[in-house]
């Protein structure tokens, strides 16, 4: 069931136009990431749907109401900013319970108290409560602005960037912890990030945005078998998918300033497109392979970052970069050449011009 609905949105300031008839729909008990670079619109999207700004045009609708027209304070969702406006001179126990004080979600002494113990303890910050906020680390205090969030028990969720601003350590132990009172919860959250990897852990389904619109919305898995357009590639995947610039004459792509080439037909193009193209393929569909393969492409081994159990090894070939996850254990060396191989049948092709997808392939 669809418990919330964008339709449309258009908002400006000024000459940018932030969003650019945004539509999305978010399902009853789902993580929607919105995923996109910075400035695509995530953040007005959460504070238009939030009601803290006025579409331009469009319309929000919640639990099949039209809410455009109420207030913030009129609308059973609540927000979790990046930067979570925690009251310093209040302490935690005072913040956590604050919305249910006011005037609009008004509860009673008792139920509050039960409310913010229940929150403290899923978040693990019972011992934190008579702490002044000023006194937590970032950590601690992302985790008050989560729980101030829960015991409102809003119809949905809006987390905006909310682990961006902590190291990878604590963001990936808020991670689960967000994952499990999602579980616990069972609630509706829109969860904004540039984070790719954060995005594919807490999300049910992902919607791309880039310049004020979404993209395409699916599972990851489906986004990975089916991206849409070229953006899509560039804005999932740890590393992003290889894009390698190519154009199309005789019934071939060739790929610019190479020898390598690909019948259209390989490339699963069942028109014959003229003209500039782009080449996709996900990292962990090249394999890395000696020189006497066929059709193996020489690269040079420009850079190699350990990360973790591997280590991304960025390729120049020509004018084209790309960058692949390896086992830490193999071994290549930064300045070596390497060969790989690019399997016609696990590529994408994309119009230069437009992004879209020119292959019939899903
Ligand atoms: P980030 O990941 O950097 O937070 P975002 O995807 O959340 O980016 P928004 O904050 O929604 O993007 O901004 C979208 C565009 O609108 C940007 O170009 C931004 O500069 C502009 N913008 C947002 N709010 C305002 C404002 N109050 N006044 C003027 N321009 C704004």
């Amino acid at each position: 069931m669809t418990v919330l609905q964008a339709l449309g949105l258009v908002k400006s300031f000024g000459v940018i136009r932030a969003l650019d008839g945004l539509e999305l729909a978010v399902r009853e008990g789902e993580v929607l990431a919105l995923l996109g670079p910075t400035g695509a619109g995530k953040t007005t999207t959460l504070r238009t749907i939030a009601g803290l700004e006025t579409p331009d045009e469009g319309r929000v609708i919640l639990d099949g109401e039209d809410v455009t027209p109420l207030g913030a304070r009129e609308r059973d969702v609540a927000v979790v900013f990046e930067r979570f406006n925690l009251l310093s001179t209040l302490s935690v126990r005072d913040n956590i319970a604050f919305p249910l004080r006011s005037p609009v979600y008004r509860q009673d002494e008792d139920e509050i108290e039960r409310r913010v113990a229940t929150a403290a303890t899923d978040l693990r910050i019972d011992h934190l409560l008579d702490r002044n906020t000023d006194q937590l680390s970032g950590g601690e205090r992302q985790r008050v602005a989560i729980a101030r969030a829960l015991v409102r028990r809003p119809r949905v969720f809006l987390l905006d960037e909310p682990l961006s601003a902590l190291d990878l350590k604590l963001r990936e132990s808020l991670q689960s912890e967000l994952k499990r009172v999602h579980e616990a919860y069972g609630a509706t959250v829109v969860y904004a990030s540039h984070d790719f990897p954060s995005a594919a852990m807490l999300a049910d389904r992902i919607a791309l945005i880039e310049n004020g619109r979404v993209v395409q919305v699916d599972t990851l898995s489906g986004l990975i078998a089916d991206p849409s357009a070229a953006t899509v590639g560039r804005l999932i995947g740890s590393p992003a998918m290889a894009q390698f610039a190519g154009h199309i004459a005789d019934g071939q792509l060739h790929l610019d300033e190479t020898e390598v080439a690909f019948s259209c037909d390989a490339l699963g193009l069942e028109t014959h497109p003229r003209g500039s193209v782009i080449l996709g393929v996900w990292p962990e569909d090249l394999a890395i392979c000696g020189a006497d393969s066929t059709g193996s492409v020489p690269a040079l081994v420009w850079a190699t970052d350990f990360r973790g159990a591997d280590r991304v090894i960025e390729l120049h070939c020509g004018p084209h970069r790309l960058r692949k996850a390896v086992p830490r254990s193999m071994s290549v060396r930064q300045g070596e050449r390497i060969h790989f191989a690019i399997r016609p049948e696990r590529c994408f092709v994309y119009d230069a011009a437009t992004g879209r997808r020119q292959d019939a392939r899903s």
